[in-house]
């Protein structure tokens, strides 16, 4: 019978849990035991006692014994290498890793032989949807995303007609148009703004313009940036300048901006320089969900709001723990659609050729397989 183990999440800020009640149930019914570290779930709205009804062992946080018998490790970030340290040979760590050139991770895995399952690398393919961590926490980063720039702007989102007269409705620009921009295009139109759009993928045109939202298209340039599995490749930095050069424009008459364009493994493309700021209006605000890939923007701060002249730039990094209930109550459903068909008459079978399984299984029993991307400079 696997034993999962559920930890109180040690990362700073860190609010969500990789399990919830529903989850616990029924990763019970096929077949495993679940221990959960008391106060795991408090911070995401789950306590203590919910677990246990749904028939969870509450258990000391941090306890040598337990983490030595767990078969599974359920968690949202990588527990530290002293943490990790505590499991057995063999045992799977399941999270949000940040494998990306993460030697440090990869140290961890071979000197406790570990094997590892990073979230961040499950391949976009239409059988991993129900368990894409990154699109169901970046669809709440970008709900909340539009919720922060609309309690920030000094202005109405909606057009309004009043009695002292027509409130013109917020312009709102959206960089990168995947996951999180297409759902803070659908937020923002739901509060009435009008929506502009930059994405350097073309099939996003299509999806964009179904939403309300008008696309800029991108620089026409012969070295446009490609895309691999539905992911935008690196822009080189002739194409980046004539992208800013293009959105100056737009930016200049934004109320806000919502940035959200990134390249997995990459630092996120500059879209926003020092000078576009200085066009912009004060009063207007600029929320940059990459900023802790570097920012789109130019002085942004991670977790931190910055008045530049007037404009407001909001460092955006940790929007999903922001929303903890929901954003551990999907995570903790990802993990569980992943899991599930490895876990057969009570046995977990990690099926290596599987081409999930395959993709975001970083390590095998301490052996390196993802060293493509572990490796300081690799990408995926
Ligand atoms: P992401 O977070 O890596 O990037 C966000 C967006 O930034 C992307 O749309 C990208 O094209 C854009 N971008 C990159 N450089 C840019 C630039 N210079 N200017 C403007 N925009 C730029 O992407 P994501 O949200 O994780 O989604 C990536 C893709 O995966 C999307 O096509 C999405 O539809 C697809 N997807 C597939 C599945 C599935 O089938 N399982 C699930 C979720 C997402």
């Amino acid at each position: 019978m696997p034993r999962l183990l559920i930890p109180i999440e040690s990362a700073a800020a860190e609010t969500r849990v990789a399990a919830s009640p529903e989850t616990l149930k029924k990763f019970i019914v096929l077949g495993c035991s679940v221990a959960v570290e008391r106060g795991a779930g408090v911070s995401s709205g789950f306590l203590d006692e919910a677990y246990a009804s749904a028939g969870a062992d509450l258990v000391a946080p941090g306890d040598a014994q337990t983490w030595g018998q767990a078969d599974v490790l359920l968690c949202v970030q990588s527990p530290s290498p002293t943490s990790l340290a505590r499991l057995r040979r063999g045992a799977l760590v399941v999270g949000m890793l940040s494998p990306y050139g993460n030697h440090e991770l990869s140290e961890a895995m071979k000197a406790c032989g570990l094997s590892a399952m990073a979230l961040e690398l499950l391949p976009r393919i239409s059988r991993a949807q129900a368990a894409d961590v990154l699109s169901s926490q970046a669809n709440i980063a970008g709900y909340k995303a539009v919720l922060l720039g609309a309690a920030a702007l000094d202005r109405y989102f909606p057009m309004l007609m009043t009695a002292a007269g027509t409130v013109q409705p917020a312009r709102v620009v959206v960089l990168g148009a995947g996951v999180a921009g297409l759902q803070a295009v659908a937020t923002a139109r739901r509060l009435g703004a009008v929506v502009y759009v930059s994405d350097i993928r073309p099939a996003v045109k299509e999806q964009v313009e179904s939403l309300g939202a008008r696309f800029i298209d991108p620089p026409e340039m012969e070295d446009k940036p490609a895309e691999s599995g539905g992911y935008a490749k690196q822009a080189s930095d002739a194409f980046l300048a004539a992208q800013r050069q293009q959105l100056s424009d737009q930016l200049a008459q934004a109320d806000v901006a919502i940035c959200t364009a990134q390249v997995p493994g990459r630092r996120a493309p500059r879209l926003i320089s020092e000078d576009m700021l200085d066009r912009m209006r004060p009063g207007s605000v600029v929320v940059d969900l990459a900023v802790a890939q570097g920012g789109n923007c130019a002085d942004t701060v991670p977790s931190q709001t910055v008045n530049r002249k007037g404009v407001k730039l909001i460092g955006a990094n940790e929007l999903p723990c922001s929303v903890p209930n929901h954003a551990s109550s999907l995570y903790a459903r990802n993990l569980l659609a992943l899991l599930q068909p490895t876990l057969q008459d009570g046995q977990l079978t990690l099926d290596t050729e599987d081409e999930l399984i395959a993709g975001c299984l970083i390590a095998h029993d301490g052996s390196i397989r993802r060293g493509d991307v572990l490796t300081p400079g690799g990408t995926n």
